[in-house]
């Protein structure tokens, strides 16, 4: 026996130390990593402007308490806010968390207005997280087994769907759209360009909160800050998490206008949310991106991988579809692939499949040309052989 509860199916290594995109197992063998920590590690592994962010704040305190002043968490919202258009930031420690703050931030908006049994739209495909309420909020049958009842409150409509959600206009208990500017889990699916602007404007009319769950997206995975930038559309509410802290737990729930004065005192809270040490880590991480122009290269060396894929790949039937934005890239199949990830570790880059038949690749943000050139070209011949 492991000692650990089998819900995960772990791959037959482990690493000791990273070292930008590369990570060295036990052996001293080195691998790249096209997946970030699933879209968490960015700024790629051990950077030092993060190190000595936490080691910095290590010396100084690791805990107070949210019942008192917290500078770099006051700081950090600034900061996010400035970023992304919003007013006000609630911290907490995970993408779940986030989601969850967002649901309940928006059941008592709905609750000031009088509603009382406040329904949520959600998108078919979608993924928020694994707490009874964010797999409630989640669009995928298989990872709800066994767990009923859920929690009630969420209507699902199929993704890049506007009628579908405009059916609802006339539904007085609606209070929000949650949807992902691109589904992650889902498959990198990347809704037509006019979606997030439709359901902005669904929102204004019927007085709806639209939360973006950019969890996956955001953090200048896109090219921009936020996926939802790429479109212009500015939502509410807007979730964060994996990649805001390289790998420290943070997750954020910002939000503007009637949303950024929802919760009041007693109304949500967590003990580690915004911690000293988690958000000097997210600092470092803000200004790196800055400093380094990391939005700009995501998109730059984004686009040079959807090229280099489209031509390596170009007269192969068995591939269905490339799709991207920034480094969030899939390469969908028309068969079932999962068993490419241990391929691809057998030649030392680590990749994901997510929705079966897609492989999805989220590199660091600071990937250069020639990594991109090794991920091209192993990827490529793996998918050719595998397919063949
Ligand atoms: C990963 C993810 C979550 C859940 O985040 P956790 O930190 O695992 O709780 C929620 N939404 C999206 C879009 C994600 O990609």
């Amino acid at each position: 026996m492991s000692g650990l509860m089998s819900n995960y199916t772990r791959l037959p290594i482990s690493f000791r130390h990273g070292k930008g995109c590369w990570l060295s197992d036990d052996a001293g063998e080195k691998y790249l990593d096209a997946l970030s920590g699933i879209a968490v590690c960015g700024l790629g592994h051990a950077h030092p402007a993060v190190s000595q962010a936490i080691k910095e704040q290590a010396d100084l305190l690791l805990h107070t308490s949210n019942l008192y002043n917290i500078e770099p968490q006051l700081q950090l919202a600034v900061k996010l806010n400035a970023l992304c258009g919003t007013d006000t930031a609630f911290f907490c420690n995970s993408g779940a968390e986030a989601n969850e703050a967002a649901i309940k931030l928006a059941r008592r908006y709905g609750h000031n207005r009088g509603i009382t049994n406040a329904k949520i739209i959600v998108m078919e495909g979608a993924f928020h997280g694994r707490t009874l309420a964010t797999l409630s909020a989640t669009g995928n049958d298989k990872i709800k087994e066994g767990f009923t009842p859920l929690v009630n409150g969420f209507v699902q409509v199929p993704y890049n769907d506007v009628d579908a959600v405009l059916a609802y206009s006339n539904d007085n208990d609606v209070v929000a759209i949650l949807v992902e500017p691109i589904q992650g889990e889902g498959g990198i699916n990347i809704p037509d360009t006019d979606y997030l602007g439709k359901l902005r404007a669904l929102c204004n009319q019927n007085n709806w909160l639209l939360i973006t769950d950019e969890i996956q997206t955001g953090i200048g995975r896109s090219g921009q800050w936020l996926s939802a930038q790429q479109n212009g559309i500015q939502a509410d509410v807007i979730t964060l998490a994996k990649g805001l802290a390289n790998g420290v737990p943070i997750g954020a729930c910002l939000a503007q206008g009637d949303a950024s004065k929802v919760l009041v005192p007693g109304s949500h809270g967590s003990t580690f949310g915004g911690n000293p040490l988690a958000c000097r880590a997210a600092l470092a991480v803000i200004d790196t991106i800055q400093n380094d122009n990391l939005c700009a290269n995501a998109a730059t060396i984004g686009d040079y991988l959807h090229k280099g894929f489209a031509t390596r790949l170009a007269n192969l039937a068995a591939v269905v579809n490339i799709r991207s934005q920034g480094l969030l890239i899939g390469i969908e199949l028309d068969r079932p692939c999962a068993e490419l990830v241990s391929h691809a570790l057998k030649k030392h880059l680590l990749i994901n499949v997510t929705a079966e038949r897609v492989i999805r690749l989220l590199p660091p943000l600071i990937l250069n040309q020639s990594e991109a050139d090794l991920i091209i070209n192993t990827v490529s011949d793996l998918i050719i052989e595998f397919t063949k």
